[in-house]
């Protein structure tokens, strides 16, 4: 099973899954690089994923559908251009013969969901839309900061060497704040360097993993002292991860 990251707009990634015959791709925001890479690699479009219902998520779905021979999956809690299979918390699909089990994410959104891989022989796949990234999360748009907190605490009980899939490419700039939050986290310091190096030859700093983010994002550290005192430092007034991790976003939204 070939991935790749098709780039969209300023920072956005277009994942696709292919086969070499069938592809299906996530959070198409913009038909043009889908199509590209369709008639590139003479690929079908069996299907379309979709995490929730933002425009650089959505806006590419109706020009794609002409070349669509499946079916749109979406939120079943968010408006998706219509026609869509409505998806809920613990439903599974195949793609691509593939199975994966959906999450409802709420925060960012209110209905996002995320796709987790639950078999296969590579490591697991992981698309998580616009909930975690590497290094980072999601705004509060439409949650609260328990529900983040309870969404990001289920991605990052995933295996550990589960691929993190986000859909922008945040790594570096979320790396400076989190080296703010963690000066002395020598996994964080390490990655940095290693996605420099990435970026500087055009390279996407995606996908994660699982276990890596628990080591260097943050937003998944509200329990550890060190993340607990900068936190305290910037404001929150208690040590439990929900306070912890409302400061931090907070704190994040602030340093942009
Ligand atoms: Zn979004
Ligand atoms: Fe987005």
């Amino acid at each position: 099973m070939n991935l790749s990251a098709l780039p969209a707009f300023a920072d956005n990634y277009i994942w696709m899954l292919h086969d070499g015959t069938q592809a299906v791709v996530v959070d198409p925001g913009d038909a043009a690089p889908v199509l590209q890479a369709l008639d590139r690699d003479g690929l079908q479009l069996a299907g379309i994923l979709v995490t929730h219902h933002h425009a650089d998520h959505v806006g590419g779905i109706d020009a794609l559908r002409p070349r669509l021979r499946g079916p749109v999956w979406g939120p079943a809690h968010e408006r998706i251009p219509a026609p869509f299979v409505p998806l809920h918390d613990g439903d599974t699909l195949d793609v691509l013969g593939l199975r994966f089990c959906v999450l409802e994410v709420p925060g960012h959104t209110a209905g996002h969901i995320a796709y987790a891989q639950q078999d296969g022989v590579d490591a697991p796949l992981l698309f998580c839309g616009d909930t975690l990234f590497s290094a980072g999360c999601g705004r509060l748009f439409e949650g609260t900061p328990a529900q983040m907190h309870k969404s990001l605490s289920r991605l990052a009980a995933l295996p550990a060497d589960t691929r993190v899939c986000c859909t922008h490419e945040y790594t570096l700039s979320n790396l400076r704040f989190a080296a703010a939050v963690e000066p002395g986290n020598t996994a964080r310091a390490a990655h940095d360097a290693h996605c420099q190096a990435l970026r500087a030859e055009g390279l996407p700093t995606l996908p994660s993993r699982i276990g890596l983010e628990r080591q260097i994002n943050p937003f998944l550290r509200c329990t550890e002292p060190t993340v607990i005192a900068a936190a305290r430092a910037q404001g929150a007034d208690g040590d439990d991860a929900v306070t912890v991790l409302a400061a931090l976003r907070e704190w994040k939204n602030r340093t942009r």
